[in-house]
């Protein structure tokens, strides 16, 4: 089985390339390297598979991606490449919609030239903002997104839908809930915090500290993206990918200190503009069509993370 991976030097693109190589998949991965955080991380994430014969990795930017630069025969597109990041999407509302839709319609122009069947797309969970109906189904159409980041995954979600319609593409678009553990993005809260914690530095809090959020672990997300790449049943599905219990914020830095050993100094700021309050996740479609069960709980994968964390600090 032959898969391309856009995004695939990314945090969630490189646990899927681990994950597809060690089954014997043939992995082409596509990836910029854009700067958003340091590319020698990401670098990193792919260099035990530079030299296999069953892997293979484009440079390019998806926008400047042509068919022709692809050999074909792909089972399945996985499109994960975005400008991914709520609050800087409010800086950079055009970049974001230039690389998020333009980019995914450039990508499922390419699956239909090339003739590949399956296309599943990295939604996110902030598609449903300010939705106060949780935990959020897949169902409710009251999308309530508050960042220009939002927006254009809804976008990515309704483009699939018609290369769906159109061509026959099975289009599975999946939303990610706040995915952490090893090689999680420098912006995200865990990955920042744990960093802040560890120099001794102050530790922001935006708002009064209540905000929730549904943290899905990395193995439990790409046994979900797995199990979306097999699927066959129907044409067209948006998918939840989360792990159905939320997590207060200051509960999430009480766990991050308990694993790291350390106190946080805690700075209370103003909320920031496009931050939703909650995230919560009915997972029960997911479990249906995909027989997906996320399975680790908070302080396991908060523990994992920080050991990647330290091991990657003492490699520098
Ligand atoms: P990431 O930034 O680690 O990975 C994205 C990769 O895409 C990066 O390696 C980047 O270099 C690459 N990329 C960016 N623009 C590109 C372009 N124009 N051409 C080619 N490659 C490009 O992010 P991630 O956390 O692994 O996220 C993967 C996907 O999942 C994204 O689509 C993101 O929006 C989505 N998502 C992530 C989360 C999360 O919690 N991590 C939550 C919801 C949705």
């Amino acid at each position: 089985m032959r898969a391309l991976v856009t995004g695939g030097a990314g945090f969630i693109g490189s646990h899927l390339v681990d994950r597809l190589l060690a089954e014997g998949w043939s992995v082409t991965a596509v990836d910029n390297f854009d700067p958003f955080y340091d590319p020698k991380m990401k670098r990193r994430n792919l260099e035990a598979h530079i030299d296999s014969e069953w892997f293979e990795l484009i440079e390019a930017d998806i926008r400047d991606l042509e068919s022709s630069d692809l050999t074909g025969n792909y089972d399945v597109i996985v499109h994960l490449a975005a400008k991914a990041g709520v609050r800087p999407s409010i800086q950079d509302p055009v970049g974001y919609q230039d690389v998020n839709v333009r980019g995914t319609q450039k990508m499922l122009e390419i699956a239909r030239v090339l003739g590949v069947r399956h296309f599943v797309f990295a939604s996110s969970s902030s598609v449903y903002g300010v939705n106060p109906n949780v935990p959020w189904r897949e169902d409710d159409c009251v999308l309530l997104p508050i960042s220009p980041y939002a927006a254009t995954k809804v976008a990515g979600e309704l483009l699939g839908h018609v290369y769906s319609h159109l061509y026959g593409i099975r289009f599975i678009a999946l939303r990610f809930f706040t995915v952490y553990g090893p090689r999680q993005r420098p912006d995200l809260a865990i990955h920042r915090f744990a960093r802040l914690i560890l120099n001794g530095e102050k530790v922001p809090i935006y708002g009064d500290g209540s905000s929730r959020r549904d943290y899905t672990y990395i193995d439990d997300v790409i046994e979900g993206v797995r199990r979306a790449m097999d699927y066959s049943t129907t044409q067209y599905e948006i998918i939840n990918l989360g792990n159905n219990r939320t997590i207060g914020l200051l509960e999430m830095v009480r766990a991050l200190e308990g694993v790291l050993g350390r106190k946080a100094d805690l700075e209370f700021l103003p909320e920031q503009p496009g931050d939703v309050p909650q995230t919560w996740a009915d997972v029960s479609k997911a479990e249906r069509l995909l027989g997906y069960t996320p399975r680790t709980k908070f302080e396991d994968g908060l523990r994992r993370f920080a050991e990647w964390l330290q091991s990657y600090a003492d490699q520098a």
